[in-house]
Order: structure tokens, then C-alpha cells, then sequence
């Protein structure tokens, strides 16, 4: 027998429970299936402040709340030769009620999410992964592979928040936007023993910035530091080392590096994830949508990734239970429309990281006191506020204007990255 449901979503990430929670609840029988058995490890561990209503609106903040991670109140951005910094602080935000968030432990919050939609009535069923989908005329047909053996499914509308996994392909994951970054490359650890600030400075994000790339550094606990080093596939190639080797090097080149890292130790092999800069062109058709980095991701430098997951779901579930009640697939409106929201939000932090790779453009954002509340409006894109509304709108379009000729008619303090190491360089010491 052939079970029927209403839902399947692909994926047991923010976006997949976040989803599954919404059309659950909406009196849509869901069914979640998740690949990988749970917990599983994921990166991507500083949450933003903006996203916490969304996460507030599914019910699972008390969750959160009494898990015990790590309240998150800004973040700071250091240069890695400890020449100048910069704290952000969520609460100066232009706008109220960013003031905090948590940095979280990826397999504990995932969890927690994913048996949230499980409670709220959701079909939950870890290892097992989607192999096959066919379309019908009024849903899909959908191969499965369980633990006990291939099965197969069939559902009404499919949800794919499958995350960057290149493995399950569909028509609509075909064609990409146009990148509008470099290939980039992110080597990273949990480690013990990173030095921490006191007092609630001590669960901000830290950035360390170098010539060619950059560190975060991500308190998850009171023991473990996620670390990790981005850079260009290009750097990495250059530097021909094994991607720890080129982490330790760059570390020991950075006196900021070097003294918040001194006497650390990493907890698991390194991984690297490299390449993961891309939106799809199509988010949605038919009965078919993509939610969080199914759909798209930029960079990790301001943390979005799980803001976007849980905000494309939202739209995303909203869409579908929408099209189910009133017994009809998605309209190409709809679709264009949906497409057209999430990427708005992404096209706003896309320009943020533009500015942040940018040598004159960082320098602007280093910049210790902007004019007329600027750095409050930015602070408040930092903290994930990507609805651009007036107020934060002419200040953030005055931002990039300043940071565009910043080159030419420098409004901030010039940075000199010349006589910093770059990425995986023999330490300056050793030469
Ligand atoms: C280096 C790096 C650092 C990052 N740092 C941050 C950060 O600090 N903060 C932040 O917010 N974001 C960060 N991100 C982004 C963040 O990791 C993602 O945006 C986020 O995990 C997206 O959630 P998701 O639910 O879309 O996908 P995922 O969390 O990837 O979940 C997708 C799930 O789908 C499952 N799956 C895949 N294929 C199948 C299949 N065929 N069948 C069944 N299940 C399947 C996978 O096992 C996985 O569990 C970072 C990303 C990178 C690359």
C-alpha cells in the first residue's frame, strides 16, 4: 500500500521542520524525511536577532530558551593584525527588539526544531532519504530509501529543503543566477580553550579579517568555539597545503589569530565546504517549492543562512497551504512572486558581504562613528533585519554610496592591508 500525504518535505534542517511545523499545523498531513540519522553535525551556528519572531511564531522559542545555548548580543570585527576593531552591539539598533539571540549548537537546535514539528503532528523519519520523484497531475509519486529498504510514497506537494545536497536533482535546481562572488572556500573545527571575553561580550561572533579572507570565531558552549577560516579556492590552490595546514599557518600569521587561538585544541577532524555561494533561478512551480539553502545561499560572513531557511519556509509553507485549500497548484504569480521575496532579503545581505570583501568598503565599515544613525542602520542589517524600510533604507543606500567612493574620496580611515599576512602565507616570524 502506497501511503498518501498531503506534504512531503525533504530535509529535517530549520527550513524542512520549519516548514513541516507550519503545513502540520495548517491541517496539512506532513510527512518530514531526513537522510542522515539525528543529531547530526551541521555548521552554521549564529543565529540573527530578526529571526527569533519567526522561530517565536512556531512555538519552539520556549525550547530554546531552556536549552542552555549561548545569548548572543553582537558581534565584534577585528583586523588580524589587531590594528583596529569594531563591536556591534544589536541592542543600538535603528530598530527595537533585536537585542539578543543565541549561537547555537547545530545538532542540539536542529533537533529541537525538527521533534517540535514532530509534536505538533508532523511524520518524522530520519534515514531515510528521497531517491526519486515523478510528477503526476495532481502531485508526485516519490521513491524513498529507509532503513529497511526502498518504499514509496505519494504527496500532494513537496517541500524540498534538502539544504546544499546536490545529490537529489529536479527540474527546478537546474539553472542558477548569475554568482556574483568568487568561488570561496571554508575550512573549520570546534575547538577547546578559545579565549572569551567576560561578562556578555563573551557569546558575541568574532570576525577576524585578513587581506584575502576572514575567521569567525562562534562560542557554542561553555567549552566549545566553532572556528573557521574563508578564503578563495583560488588562495587555497595556491597555498598547495592540506586545509588544516593552511588553517594553523594563517593563524600563526595573525597576531589577533594567535592570541585568541594561543593554547587551543581542536575537537574533530577539520572539514572544508567549499563552493557554496548560489541562488536558484526558480524557487518554486507546480506543487513544488524550495526553501532555505535548497533554494539558495550566499556566505557566511553576517549569518543568514538559518534567518533565510526559516523565512523562505515561512513563505514557502504560507504559499502551499494557501494553493491546497483552495485546490489548485501554485500560479506562475505566486511562484514569481515568492521567488521574488526571498530573494529581496538575500539581495540585501549579498550587498553587505559585497561591501565586507571589499578592502575601501570595510574600511567604511570599520568606521568607528557614521553620520546620521548610519551605523545603526547597519547594525540592525546585522542583525538580520533585511526588510528594508524607510528608515533603514536611505541609510543603508548612503552607506554603499560612501563605501563606492570610498576609493577616490575616502569618508573613513583608510585600511593597509599591505603589510598583513595574507591566507596560508609563511608566518612574517619564520621567514
Ligand atoms: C561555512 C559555513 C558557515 C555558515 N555559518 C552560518 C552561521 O553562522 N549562521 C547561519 O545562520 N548560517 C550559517 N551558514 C548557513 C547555514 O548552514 C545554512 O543556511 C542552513 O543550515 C540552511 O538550513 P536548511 O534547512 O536549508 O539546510 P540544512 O541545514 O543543510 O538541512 C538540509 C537537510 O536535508 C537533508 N537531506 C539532503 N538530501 C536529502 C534527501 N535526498 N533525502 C532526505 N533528506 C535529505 C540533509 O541531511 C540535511 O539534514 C553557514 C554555511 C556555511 C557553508
Amino acid at each position: 500500500m502506497i501511503h498518501d500525504y498531503d506534504v512531503l518535505v525533504i530535509g529535517g534542517g530549520p527550513a524542512g521542520s520549519c516548514a513541516a511545523w507550519r503545513t502540520q499545523t495548517a491541517g496539512l498531513r506532513t510527512l518530514v524525511v531526513e537522510k542522515q540519522a539525528f543529531p547530526r553535525f551541521r555548521i552554521g551556528e549564529s543565529l540573527l536577532p530578526h529571526g527569533n519572531a519567526l522561530l517565536r511564531e512556531t512555538g519552539v522559542w520556549p525550547k530554546l530558551e531552556k536549552a542552555g545555548f549561548i545569548e548572543k548580543y553582537g558581534a565584534s570585527f577585528h583586523l588580524s593584525n589587531g590594528m583596529a576593531d569594531k563591536e556591534v552591539v544589536f541592542a543600538d539598533a535603528l530598530v527595537p527588539g533585536l537585542e539578543k539571540t543565541f549561537q547555537v549548537e547545530r545538532a542540539k537546535f536542529d533537533s529541537i526544531l525538527l521533534e517540535h514539528a514532530r509534536e505538533a503532528g508532523a511524520e518524522v523519519r530520519t534515514r531515510t532519504a528521497v531517491r526519486s520523484l515523478t510528477v503526476e497531475a495532481e502531485g508526485h509519486r516519490v521513491s524513498l530509501e529507509t532503513a529497511s529498504g526502498p518504499e514509496e510514497v505519494s504527496a500532494r506537494w513537496v517541500i524540498d529543503a534538502s539544504g546544499r545536497d546536490q545529490f537529489f536533482p529536479s527540474e527546478l535546481k537546474r539553472t542558477l543566477d548569475p554568482s556574483p562572488f568568487p568561488k570561496r572556500v571554508a575550512i573549520y573545527n570546534h575547538f577547546h580553550g578559545v579565549a572569551r571575553a567576560a561578562g556578555s561580550k563573551g557569546g558575541n561572533t568574532l570576525v577576524v579579517r585578513l587581506p584575502d579572507g576572514w575567521f569567525w570565531i562562534i562560542p557554542i558552549d561553555a567549552e566549545r568555539t566553532s572556528v573557521g577560516l574563508v578564503t578563495t579556492i583560488a588562495a587555497m590552490r595556491q597555498a598547495n597545503a592540506e586545509p588544516a595546514d593552511i588553517f594553523r599557518k594563517t593563524v600563526a600569521g595573525s597576531p589577533k589569530l594567535s592570541e585568541l587561538m594561543a593554547g587551543s585544541s581542536p575537537v574533530m577532524d577539520f572539514h572544508v565546504t567549499s563552493d557554496y555561494s548560489y541562488f536558484r533561478r526558480q524557487l518554486a512551480a507546480g506543487r513544488m517549492v524550495l526553501a532555505g539553502d535548497a533554494g539558495g545561499f550566499f556566505d557566511p560572513i553576517f549569518s543568514s543562512g538559518v534567518y533565510m531557511a526559516c523565512y523562505s519556509s515561512k513563505l514557502a509553507a504560507e504559499m502551499v497551504v494557501r494553493a491546497h485549500r483552495a485546490n489548485r497548484p501554485l500560479t506562475n504569480g505566486e511562484c514569481l512572486r515568492y521567488a521574488k521575496r526571498v530573494k529581496a532579503h538575500a539581495s540585501v545581505f549579498q550587498r553587505l558581504i559585497t561591501t565586507f570583501y571589499d578592502n575601501d568598503g570595510f574600511a567604511v565599515f570599520m568606521s568607528p562613528r557614521p553620520p546620521v544613525k548610519i551605523g545603526a542602520a547597519i547594525t540592525a542589517i546585522v542583525a538580520g533585519h533585511a526588510r528594508l524600510t524607510w528608515p533603514i533604507r536611505w541609510r543603508f543606500y548612503a552607506f554603499l554610496f560612501f563605501c563606492r567612493i570610498q576609493r577616490w574620496f575616502p569618508t573613513a580611515e583608510k585600511i593597509d592591508f599591505t603589510g598583513m599576512d595574507a591566507v596560508a602565507q609563511t608566518p612574517r616570524a619564520a621567514r
